[in-house]
């Protein structure tokens, strides 16, 4: 069955790279998830056309391309991705695109290590994959992405410094109205709609208790509410983060077992066309995170 796929793949290819010749895809790059457009772009200006894989609004975990995505992807000449089991698709596509095209971006990052619980769910591997949750892996990755940039296009490589140098200092901005508002709240936790938030948290010394696990699929069971509930009574926690976008059934299940509220918090991994429209970006809801964490505390 996987054979047949792939020849079916194979061919619509061949098909594609035949009409699509007059199209300018070495200049496209494409990301997988938003958070690597977002520095990609900063990094590219308008050098490349930066393409985020997977489309506005919809959940990334276990997302698969059509066979028309894999197709424009094959004439790109790079494709950035996140890595750590992120992305279930990437290799099975790598043979028809060009496995050396497909590069990650999480290269010196120091990963979170997944519990067995964590790991019973998660099928793609050992470490918690959502890097981009923290500001500080994120000029990682950055980096990571301006030396792939310059490798393809060493010409401009002035350029692209100038820009990275432009978006590591907004980074550390950031990181720095995190580090300076969350000084005082050591120790603290937060209810999450799911299991991203573990790099955030161990930069600023805060706890998550998540809702749902690592792939936000499951919607959780009785006991497990229960188990939050008792955890969120016992750290004293008044407020019950849901998905921006996503249900705010469960949150407030359990915001009411704590007489508690519900607030909305951006996972990131995927942005949604009104907040593009809204001139939304990471950095803007990373703020409105950390003011919606800030006034959690409180
Ligand atoms: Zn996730």
């Amino acid at each position: 069955m996987k054979r047949k796929i792939f020849l079916i793949l194979l061919l619509s290819l061949i098909l594609v790279s035949c009409t699509n010749k007059n199209n300018d895809n070495n200049k496209n790059i494409y990301t997988s998830i938003y958070p690597i457009e977002y520095l990609t772009k900063e990094i590219v200006g308008d050098k490349y056309k930066v393409i985020n894989i997977i489309p506005t609004g919809v959940e990334i975990h276990g997302w698969e391309p059509s066979m028309k995505t894999v197709a424009s992807m094959s004439d790109s000449q790079l494709i950035l991705v996140n890595g750590l089991g992120l992305e279930s698709w990437a290799d099975s596509v790598s043979e028809s695109v060009g496995e050396s095209k497909i590069v990650e971006v999480n290269k010196g990052i120091d990963y979170i290590k997944l519990t067995e619980t964590e790991k019973e769910e998660h099928s793609h591997g050992d470490y918690d994959p959502h890097i981009w949750l923290s500001i500080k892996n994120m000029l990682v990755m950055a980096k990571n992405i301006e030396e792939e940039v310059v490798k393809l296009d060493p010409e401009n490589k002035s350029y692209y410094e100038k820009n990275l140098e432009r978006l590591e200092s907004s980074l550390k901005e950031l990181d720095g109205k995190f580090e300076t508002a969350l000084e005082n709240y050591s120790g603290k936790a937060i209810i999450v709609p799911h299991d991203a938030f573990g790099y955030l948290v161990r930069d600023y010394n805060l706890k998550q208790i998540p809702i749902e696990g690592i792939n936000s699929s499951s919607e959780p069971d009785l006991g497990t509410v229960a188990k939050i509930v008792d955890k969120a009574k016992s750290d004293n926690v008044n407020t019950v983060f849901y998905e921006y976008g996503g249900s705010d059934k469960i949150a407030k299940t359990i915001a009411k077992e704590i007489s508690g509220e519900t607030k909305e918090i951006y996972s990131l991994e995927n942005i949604t066309d009104e907040l593009i429209k809204n001139n939304e970006d990471y950095y803007t809801l990373m703020e409105k995170n950390l003011n919606n964490i800030l006034e959690s505390f409180k």
